[in-house]
């Protein structure tokens, strides 16, 4: 089926949730992919940080199709040995205590939310703090937890509980503190708000407050987790442990999963019965998820992302029409002098180059295994695409 086709049905049969861009993609090999009519992109998305190995890595594929021809899927009220190695692998990748596992990133701040309002119970706590800008999920609770109007409107009324304190602004959480609440929920860099950073030292005084007053610190991985920022976890980088941590989108390196992992203070917190899900801990998508933290959680792997993303920017920020660059490791967003964020994605992917926007920043979120060849193949392209915004 060529393009076109493709186009009326999407049209014609899916709900247009999304704005997409006009490509239809069939075919990858690390950050190389390839559209339903033969053209050749370069991928700085991973599928929203989704294929940290890169297009159908060798040896991913394989652990997932030997996965597949030996057992698919499995109930929850039996043991699965891909499940419990990979609780253990994560968790030391990691230095928590226990996973619970899901499908999705929402779900994993679902989980984080019950486990909080469950720690809270008996002091009569069951408020949770989030940032504003903050981006946490598509389900009425996470939806909640985001610290943004925008994605609330037309779905109220959602999940009552949650309190909005400004980033940095530690004050205000302090008081904010006093209202019954149980725990606090972060991003260590906001993602879908635009790619921005939080302070170290405002993280490490977040962890010094909520210990203060017995309040649960939870930190969003979905996005900054598994070797985005160079660290295993972006808290890894900043000396601090979080009680709880969320992961999902690179975690199975394109497979859905989703984590919900706790420390020790909070082993056992859930009984059975009071969390689950069907396909949570999939044996396929944990043979892929157990292939990812393999790799991903090498020492050198990670330094390699570090040093990746450190070239990557110093690419950008060397382009005349950049305004700023802001991120950690491969997680990048530039503010561009001149031109609509969206306008430059489009024209990005005429011109064979896929790059993702977040507000008014495009946003970089390359496979963790892009060469350097790869890196400097898509900054040409995009320096060509900025050279043209700027000469109309
Ligand atoms: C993508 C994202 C989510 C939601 O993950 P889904 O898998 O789409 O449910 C939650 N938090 C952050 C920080 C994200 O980037």
């Amino acid at each position: 089926m060529n393009f076109q086709n493709i186009k009326e049905q999407d049209q014609k049969y899916i709900l247009h949730t999304y704005g997409r861009v006009d490509a239809a993609l069939v075919k990858g090999k690390n950050a190389r992919a390839w559209d339903a009519d033969g053209k050749e992109y370069i991928d700085f998305t991973s599928g929203i940080g989704v294929n940290c190995l890169g297009y159908s890595d060798p040896q991913w594929a394989a652990a997932v199709a030997k996965q597949a021809g030996e057992i698919q899927h499995l109930c929850n009220y039996y043991y699965s040995p891909q499940n419990t190695a990979l609780a253990q692998e994560l968790c030391q990748a990691a230095g928590m205590a226990q996973a619970f596992f899901c499908n999705s990133g929402a779900e994993a701040n679902e989980c984080a939310v019950k486990i909080a309002r469950k720690y809270g119970e008996s002091q009569g706590k069951w408020k949770i703090v989030t940032l504003q800008n903050s981006f946490h999920g598509r389900t009425l609770t996470t939806l909640a937890a985001t610290g943004q109007e925008v994605f609330h409107k037309d779905f109220l009324p959602l999940t009552d509980g949650f309190l909005y304190a400004d980033a940095g602004d530690l004050d205000g959480i302090r008081s904010l503190l006093e209202d019954a609440v149980c725990a606090v929920l972060i991003e260590t860099v906001q993602g879908e708000g635009g790619v921005v950073p939080m302070d170290p030292s405002f993280v490490g005084d977040l962890r010094r407050l909520c210990d203060e007053k017995d309040v649960l610190l939870m930190l969003d991985e979905v996005q900054t987790g598994v070797g985005r920022t160079g660290h295993f976890y972006s808290y890894q980088g900043m000396g601090i442990q979080p009680d709880v941590v969320t992961s999902a989108k690179a975690l199975a390196g394109g497979l859905p999963i989703g984590a919900c992992l706790v420390g020790e203070k909070l082993r056992n917190i859930l009984k059975p019965g009071q969390q689950g899900s069907t396909f949570g801990g999939n044996p396929v998508a944990c043979a892929g998820a157990r292939e990812v933290v393999r790799r991903v959680s090498d020492p050198a792997f990670l330094q390699e992302v570090a040093e990746k993303g450190q070239y990557f920017r110093q690419r950008l920020e060397a382009l005349p029409q950049v305004e700023l660059v802001r991120g950690q490791g491969l997680m990048l967003g530039v503010k561009l002098k001149a031109g609509d964020a969206h306008d430059i994605l489009v024209q990005c992917a005429e011109q064979g180059l896929l790059v993702l926007t977040a507000k008014d920043l495009v946003r970089f979120l390359p496979p963790l295994t892009i060469t350097r060849e790869e890196i400097d193949a898509g900054l040409d392209i995009f320096t060509h695409v900025l050279r043209e915004v700027n000469e109309k």
